[in-house]
């Protein structure tokens, strides 16, 4: 879907941004870059929707240069959310909504229900929040209707650059989980910056760690726990760091289970972490055993969730 070839960035002042990167990122995947500040996160970004132009390299979209798109139609079909979301301050949270779907020249009544259609789906009243302006509205709701204009007009991507990291932890996770169910219903492809780990294990299908403009590291949340590529890595998932690791037990997470079902992956209710995180890289669900009886099981977005809420909750750059 998104592909990236040897691509590279270097500023007129000589900043090396980006270092020769390759990514494949997947029709549908939620894709969570993560890094230090100044790892060239937000430059991958803007590469995609040619808000920064390449040094060099190629980015393809469905096989197709991004230098072949016409820009318009490329901006367009590609949503784009902000940490600080522009909202325009003298428009209604309606117009605002609006925008991209009136530039395509959508038909009115099409533009009314979909404004309607997208604020119900983020749970704002439409008929109260229609008319407001964006300054009549709190963080996390201006922030929701961030993420509802660049889905407007229905776009097969979408770019999210930190953008919950302005917002107050509760809005954040409620944000969070919004998000993940939203992408369930919309199945859109997500390419999403953040600097907070946690988060990163918690939205990514897969997960890019970025240090000093150069991947180091692309795994899913599970690969990464259970297999950092060095050090570095080791550190930003803060494997052995979380109190809850050191003392991990998989009696705490399990989920009820009556009958195991054949293919099912088995793991005994001793297993370490390592162990189980090695065999959840493969099995979405594993039965737990003891004294030869099958006591419950663990599912992968469990084990991560957990791990996830015992950790720092932001990495230092
Ligand atoms: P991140 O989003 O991971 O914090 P950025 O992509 O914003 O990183 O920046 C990567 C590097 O490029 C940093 O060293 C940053 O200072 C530099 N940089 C970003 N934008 C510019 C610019 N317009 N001119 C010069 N250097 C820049
Ligand atoms: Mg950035």
């Amino acid at each position: 879907m998104i592909q990236f070839d040897n691509v590279s960035k270097q500023y007129r002042d000589g900043t090396k941004a980006v270092d020769s990167i390759n990514l494949h990122i997947k029709e549908g995947e939620f894709f969570v870059i993560i890094g230090p500040s100044g790892s060239g996160k937000t430059t991958v970004l803007k590469m995609i929707n040619r808000l920064i132009p390449l040094t060099s390299g190629t980015i393809f979209i469905n096989g197709k240069r991004i230098s072949d798109y016409d820009i318009h139609e490329l901006r367009w079909d590609i949503g784009y959310v902000l940490q600080q979301i522009a909202l325009f301050p003298h428009m209604t949270i309606g117009e605002n909504i609006a925008i991209v779907p009136e530039l395509k020249n959508w038909e009115q009544v099409k533009i009314k229900e979909r404004i309607d259609e997208l604020l119900e789906m983020v749970g704002l009243e439409p008929d109260i929040y229609r008319i407001r302006k964006p300054h009549e509205l709190s963080g996390g709701q201006q922030q929701r209707v961030g993420v509802t204009r660049a889905l407007a007009a229905n776009p097969p991507i979408i770019l999210m650059d930190e953008p919950f990291s302005a917002l107050d932890p509760i809005s954040r996770e409620k944000l969070q989980d919004d998000l993940i169910s939203l992408q369930k219903k919309i199945k859109k492809t997500i390419v999403f910056v953040t600097h907070d780990m946690k988060e990163a294990l918690k939205l990514g299908d897969r997960i890019c760690v970025m240090k000093d403009g150069e991947v180091v590291q692309i795994g899913t949340p599970e690969e990464l726990l259970a297999h950092p590529e060095n050090e570095f890595v080791r550190q930003f998932v803060g494997e052995g760091q979380g109190p809850y690791i050191e003392g991990f037990s998989l009696h705490e997470i399990l989920l009820p289970i009556s009958e195991p079902e054949e293919s099912m992956a088995v793991l005994p209710a001793s297993a370490s972490l390592e162990e189980t995180l090695s065999l959840l890289a493969a099995h979405n669900e594993i039965a737990v055993e003891e004294d030869g009886e099958f006591i419950g099981l663990v599912d992968r977005q469990t084990v991560i969730r957990k791990l996830a809420g015992s950790m720092r909750r932001e990495v230092k750059s």
